[in-house]
């Protein structure tokens, strides 16, 4: 890293941190000063913002940050929704393997395309700080049993070996990228717990820096770390490469919603129900896209790891951040898990010095507010569907019964056969998951979940055989104390085995259903339940056969895994009945408050999160046994099916991917509202008789190893073929056909979107798709902008665009256009036979200028609209102009060794 701001407001100062005798010095860009040059406006910005003010005077080069940028940020207190657009330059690039493999790849296909410009293959390496954690490609294959992790880490090395192979040549070749091996944790937990420090250090020339960690992560969850007072949100893998390549962050002075917090939690309720009503509330407050900063009494009430909860569901509300300031609890937090103690004294002096510390002053100014009293907070659980649909638990059954009106419940249940898995109903829950580094980061709610287990198996009571359990920890540390306090044998007992340390069933990695329990699905058409310690529930999300999926605090996920149905009301109804006979309820197996606090005091030291990070970078048995690749660039296995060479630096590529105007576009595909990237990039099962089906087949693999398009995600090949193969899509040009299909113009075939797409390329039509509200919602996935662009799709047409999907899309050089208010493609009258012109691309445009459309239709007559280019700053209109970010750096990469190469000239 390098510190070369114009510091045309002479903030740099020294700041001295310690007692004399032992104080160290540093050199900070300090905010005293510069509310000194630049006005009070300084002091009454919220803390996010200050620590956003620090990040622009520290790379203030008169390019991507400018000093107009400094004083447009200091004035934001007397406008609070600010449209100017801004450059961030994160500390860290933070990447977990789904999205981070893809990346990799991307990377060592531009040394490729460098070394064959004759360039220097080693100038493409990671340009900040990047993490790698090895964490979403595990599955709860095998559960419930005393060999389940190591069965699933043996499947895991199988199925992934190409994909780590690429990881380890990347580990050996790239400087500033650490790698965290399969098995030692999840992403966002690992961050928390051992990887970031609220405030950096580093010598750099001779000086010593410090300043404040700040990072984008591929993950939509990465705002768990606010909780450390740090600010970092979830961006795109391909936004993310760029940050890697030396690009900033390019967005919009964000609006800061103040979210006051008052009162204390009552006794039995946890964090997780924190969130859960936190979620629901601030969703109706409407933060999409905004920045929630907590402060106010209630803050002193939460343990740093609830806190955590709350900012990891910050997506699930919609904020880009949840912000805690840093205070005593921090500190008391980086004691614990292990951090050195100058850091800890560095965090709190820095933090006093710049006004970061505890709160915003009282007068600070916030876009807009709110206030929740913590005591109002009660027992919850979120479903069937999203996140913000929350429940009291006596509501929870009626929950099931609205959300499937088309379930048909009995009046009266019969009895059951006893021990009988395949006599099985709607209703009953068919996993359990004590998972989600959302509640395995609180060692509160996770000894709660052991203490009621303990209490369960005092009682006699067992899971309902028809329920798969499992437990997934986000660090080795869970397993720790679990052991210490004797709580992980009454998991065992109850099913609750450790099956991996990884996203697992919150990442919808699942694994298989026993046999008789998909049968008796499919047989009997049943609406199953998943109860998990998760945050997202979307139908599918945590297994194709169960469609209902409840959120809630691992306590009552074991709880409802002893219930076996969704239907128990578990405020009132026993949960089964005891080895005395007696009916066993809820509040019989609850542990106090009083108890969870003790456990958790005398099993959680400071020495085991030390001894647990200190060998998380080794690896296991299998990692370390993997081959590490050597040499410059990758040696690609020109026979693999799983892991090829990315085509973004192919001349072919750039060929069909031209930029700026264009006329006649065919429209390719017309959705409706809310397409998530799953619709545009599946990665569930390559069924048969679908284009990636017919190109695994002419590889000659068999059906039985096709696998999901999640497993394949690093061929280019099958996804460019599972772009809008979702079968769930309404493609309205082919309507009422179903799946991923279109219909072709001017044959009107109604054929794969993938075959339409490779007749239009042939014929040099442009092609555009045009949706409804919030296309590309859902987790972030690049394939989804990947796909479009491999198709040849010119623009996206839609009424809005979630907000990581359409950066993705402009990473890709696929334009987003939005559609003015209150027009759709009903309201136009399309029908798909149309033709389109875009006029207004072109070098010289404004961030999100109007350009227009020309709809030619096949009378002949034609209409022309407005439609406001996404392209929302002057970065994003360069990246879209080169072809996308990816083709942006490497002409960046190239042009400065060429100047470099170049004689100076001489007068
Ligand atoms: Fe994201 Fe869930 Fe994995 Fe956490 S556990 S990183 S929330 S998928």
């Amino acid at each position: 890293m390098k510190i070369h701001s114009l510091d045309s407001f002479g903030t740099l100062q020294p700041l001295k941190v310690g007692s004399t005798g032992h104080a160290s010095e540093y050199r900070i860009f300090s905010l005293a000063e510069a509310e000194k040059k630049l006005g009070a406006g300084i002091r009454r910005l919220p803390v996010t913002l200050r620590v956003l003010m620090e990040n622009l005077l520290r790379h203030e080069d008169g390019d991507s940050v400018t000093a107009d940028d400094i004083r447009a940020l200091a004035a934001w207190v007397d406008n609070p929704h600010s449209d100017r657009g801004i450059s961030l330059h994160p500390v860290r690039v933070v990447l977990p393997d789904s999205s981070g493999v893809p990346m990799l790849a991307d990377m060592a296909a531009m040394r490729d395309a460098m070394a064959e410009a004759g360039d220097d293959p080693r100038k493409v390496n990671p340009f900040c700080k990047v993490d790698f954690i090895v964490d979403h490609a595990v599955t709860a294959e095998y559960a419930g049993s005393p060999d389940a992790y190591a069965k699933n880490l043996a499947l895991e090395f199988k199925e992934n070996r190409e994909r780590y192979e690429l990881v380890k040549w990347a580990q050996r070749e790239f400087s500033n990228f650490r790698v965290i091996p399969p098995g030692a944790g999840i992403v966002h937990q690992v961050n928390l717990e051992h990887l970031s420090r609220p405030i950096w250090s580093e010598t750099i020339e001779g000086q010593r820096y410090a300043f404040p960690d700040s990072l984008v992560a591929t993950d939509s969850h990465t705002p768990m770390i606010n909780s450390l007072g740090v600010m970092g949100w979830g961006v795109g893998g391909i936004e993310a490469a760029s940050a890697i390549l030396g690009e900033p962050i390019s967005m919009v002075i964000p609006e800061v919603v103040g979210c006051r917090l008052t009162g204390k939690l009552q006794p039995g309720v946890t964090s997780t129900d924190l969130a859960l009503s936190v979620t629901q509330r601030l969703r109706q407050q409407g933060v999409i896209g905004k920045w929630v900063e907590f402060y106010g009494p209630g803050v002193k009430e939460l343990r740093l790891p609830d806190r955590a909860t709350l900012s990891n569901m910050s997506p699930e509300y919609g904020s880009t951040m949840s912000f805690f300031p840093i205070d005593e609890e921090t500190l008391r937090y980086l004691e614990l898990t292990g951090r050195k103690a100058e850091d800890i004294v560095l965090a709190e002096a820095y933090a006093k010095a710049q006004g970061l510390w505890s709160s915003a002053p009282a007068d600070a100014v916030f876009s807009d507010s709110l206030e929740i009293d913590l005591g109002e907070i009660e027992a919850s659980v979120s479903g069937p569907r999203l996140p913000q649909d929350r429940h009291p638990l006596a509501k929870v059954g009626d929950s099931f019964v609205k959300g499937f009106p088309a379930v048909k419940l009995p009046a009266t249940a019969s009895p059951r056969a006893q021990g009988s898995r395949g006599d099985l109903r709607d209703g009953d829950i068919v996993i359990a998951s004590i998972t989600s580094c959302t509640n395995t980061s609180n060692p509160a709610v996770l000894v709660a979940a052991g203490l009621l287990a303990r209490n369960a198996q005092r009682k006699g009571l067992k899971p309902k055989p028809w329920v798969k359990t499992s437990l997934s920890p986000g660090s080795a540390v869970v397993s720790e104390y679990l052991n210490e306090s004797g709580l992980q044998q009454s998991l065992d007992a109850l099913g609750f085995h450790v099956v991996g340390y990884g996203c697992m069933t919150c990442a919808g990695g699942s694994g298989s259903l026993a046999p008789e329990i998909s049968e008796a699905i499919e047989k009997n058409d049943l609406t199953v339940c998943a109860a998990l310690s998760g945050n997202r529930n979307f139908e599918g999300r945590i297994h194709p056969e169960v469609k209902a999926g409840y959120l809630a605090s691992p306590p009552l996920v074991v709880a409802y895994a002893l219930a076996g149905t969704i239907l128990t009301d578990l405020s009132r109804d026993s949960l089964g009945t005891g080895a005395d006979g007696e009916p066993v309820y809820l509040k019989d197996i609850w542990p106090s408050d009083a108890e969870i606090a003790q456990t958790v005091e005398r099993n959680l030291r400071r020495s085991q999160f030390i001894d647990c990070y200190s060998r998380c970078e080794e690896g296991e048995a299998n990692w370390q046994a993997l081959a590490t690749p050597q040499g410059a660039t990758f040696r690609w296995d020109p026979n693999s099916s799983m892991l090829r060479r990315p085509p973004f630096f192919d001349a072919a590529w750039l060929d069909k991917n031209p930029r700026g105007n264009f006329s006649n576009a065919r429209i390719l595909a017309m959705y409706g509202d809310s397409i998530t990237t799953d619709h545009i990039a599946p990665m569930g099962h390559i069924t048969k008789n679908v284009p990636a089906a017919q190109y695994l087949a002419s590889l000659s693999i068999p059906y039985k190893e096709w696998g999901t398009y999640l497993l394949r995600r690093s061929n280019h090949d099958v996804l460019i073929r599972g772009a809008f193969a979702n079968i769930r899509l309404r493609n309205q040009v082919c309507a009422p056909a179903e799946g991923g299909l279109t219909r072709h113009i001017p044959s009107g075939e109604t054929i794969p979107v993938y075959e339409a797409a490779e007749r239009y390329t042939a014929e040099k039509i442009p092609m555009v798709v045009i949706a409804g509200k919030e296309y590309g919602s859902g987790s972030s996935r690049d394939w989804a902008a990947k796909g479009p662009a491999a198709l040849g799709v010119r623009a996206i047409i839609a009424e809005s665009f979630e907000r990581i999907h359409r950066s993705n899309l402009v990473g890709m050089g696929v334009v987003p256009l939005q559609l003015p208010e209150g027009v759709t493609w009903k309201t136009l009258g399309l029908d798909g036979t149309e033709t389109l012109s875009i006029a207004g691309l072109q070098p010289t445009m404004a961030p999100r200028t109007m350009v227009e459309c020309t709809i030619r239709r096949s009378d002949g007559s034609t209409e022309t609209i407005s439609l406001r280019s996404r392209l929302d700053t002057r970065r994003e209109i360069g990246w879209y102009l080169s072809g996308g970010i990816l083709n942006y750096v490497f002409d960046q990469i190239r042009q400065r060794s060429t100047a470099l190469q170049e004689p100076a000239t001489t007068a």
